[in-house]
């Protein structure tokens, strides 16, 4: 039995959802419909659709919950159709989380409204069997590889092929990085601290940090061992869940959150640090998925414990006295994840004015959406783009060197949409710019 069902269904009436995992009525209650968090929704600003605004997206919760509308295809639609990135929730004098409501309803439309049998059988292969194995995501990650190697990729790219299939085809196509060997086999389980230790941090290797970006948390090791960390990376580390929760499967998500959490209080550390702000934000959030479901003290110890890479160095404090000089100018990226779900703002920005000869530039709207959230930007390409387009003539105005960011998948879509767009700007996570200001030998 999940707490939900525990709950006392005449203050918490589940009324036209499955009780498995309803979205909480109280939440939705909490809407005083001010309409403060409407300049600030993606898709409200796209469609100018009160139904694709937080506030419409509450008041369908509310009414499903209080039986006076069904589950019907328009609340599905517009649980997926929400990019969840919680741009609402910063905005909202109340507290309404509208972005994690419909994160929920989106595993209420899988319950209530299934897909048909292909695109369910494929949907829970690739969640429940490939997700939460390494081993087959590497496995998996080979013909990409092969692909990128063997010449195929520069052939499809200067042939027509790819107009002949859907956008979204040529979007994922056009996304995918240099693809490396992934990271999880080749980082030691155990990093020793250079210089005067200061402490023995885990981390977190996320699965697209490993897949599609290695050389990345390569560098947030190098980083926290530079900054006198011992680090321990546990190669049995799991997917953190958030694909899962993003795409409504909320059990497997459960599953791998409760693996992950005996994992890392197993390891004697005093931070458990990640460089995905996804992660990072689905590490701190299996407190309230786990409510009921795990021993409350066990889940506020692991809570505890999480930094993002940037909130950790910056409560640390960064050791500066190696650091080389970079002279280039950057601006910053707000991933979603990172801003609105974690309220992490200025940290990333203290790290990027500490190192020595970066020029911050700040852009407009630094934490408007880049229009990536997860599959999104390949379910609604059109969209997307409309959204990614804003944030690049925020950044073109700029007109720094480089675009500075925290998350996977803002990386994917702003270097894709930066190349497209003929711009000159490199994209980097802030640890690469980092990486490159550390002395060039991990002995000095
Ligand atoms: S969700 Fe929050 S900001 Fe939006 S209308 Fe409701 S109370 Fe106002
Ligand atoms: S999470 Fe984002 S897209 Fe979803 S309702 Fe809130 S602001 Fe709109």
């Amino acid at each position: 039995m999940t707490d939900t069902d525990k709950k006392d269904p005449k203050l918490s009436p589940t009324g036209n959802f499955s009780k498995q995992d309803a979205p909480p009525y109280e939440g939705s209650l909490q809407c005083m419909r001010c309409g403060f968090c409407l300049p600030t929704c993606p898709t409200f600003v796209l469609t100018g659709r009160e139904r694709s605004s937080p506030r419409g997206r509450v008041a369908l919760a509310r009414a499903v919950a209080e039986e006076k509308l069904d589950f019907t295809e328009a609340v599905k639609e517009e649980s997926f159709f929400c990019l969840d990135c919680r741009a609402c929730t910063t905005a909202c004098p109340s507290g309404v989380k509208a972005g994690e409501i419909m994160e929920i309803c989106r595993d209420q439309a899988h319950q209530l409204k299934p897909g048909g049998h292909l695109s369910t059988g494929f949907r829970n292969f690739i969640l429940q069997k490939m997700m939460p194995s390494p081993e087959r995501m590497e496995s998996a990650m080979l013909p990409s590889r092969l692909y990128q190697r063997l010449g195929i990729q520069w052939l499809v790219r200067h042939s027509q092929l790819l107009k002949l299939g859907p956008d979204w085809m040529a979007k994922a196509e056009g996304m995918m990085p240099k693809m490396d060997k992934p990271l999880r086999l080749q980082l030691p389980e155990i990093t020793p601290a250079i210089g005067e230790k200061r402490g023995k941090v885990g981390f977190f290797l996320g699965c697209v940090m490993t897949l599609m970006y290695p050389e990345i948390s390569r560098q947030t090791v190098r980083v926290l061992a530079h900054q006198g960390f011992e680090v321990v990376t546990p190669k049995q580390t799991k997917c953190c869940g958030a694909p899962h929760l993003t795409e409504g499967d909320r059990k497997t998500a459960r599953d791998l959150a409760l693996f992950n959490i005996d994992l890392f209080l197993d390891q004697d550390v005093e931070y458990i640090v990640t460089d995905c702000a996804g992660c990072g934000s689905a590490l701190k959030e299996y407190e309230e998925l786990l409510e009921g479901e795990a021993d409350h003290h066990r889940l506020a110890q692991f809570r505890s414990k999480i930094r993002d890479i940037s909130e950790f160095l910056a409560e640390v404090g960064l050791r500066t006295e190696a650091l080389k000089e970079i002279k280039r100018s950057v601006t910053y990226h707000e991933p979603c994840h990172l801003c609105h779900a974690q309220g992490i703002s200025q940290q990333p920005r203290e790290v990027i004015r500490q190192i020595p000869g970066i020029e911050l530039r700040e852009m407009k709207e630094s934490s408007w959406c880049c229009g990536s959230a997860a599959t999104w930007g390949l379910k609604f390409t059109d969209e997307s783009q409309q959204v990614l387009d804003r944030k690049l003539n925020n950044v073109k105005q700029t007109e720094a060197d480089i675009l500075v960011t925290g998350n996977p998948g803002c990386q994917l879509q702003l270097a894709w949409g930066v190349r497209e767009a003929g711009m000159p700007q490199e994209v980097k996570h802030l640890i690469e710019l980092l990486g490159e200001a550390l002395p060039e030998s991990d002995n000095d």
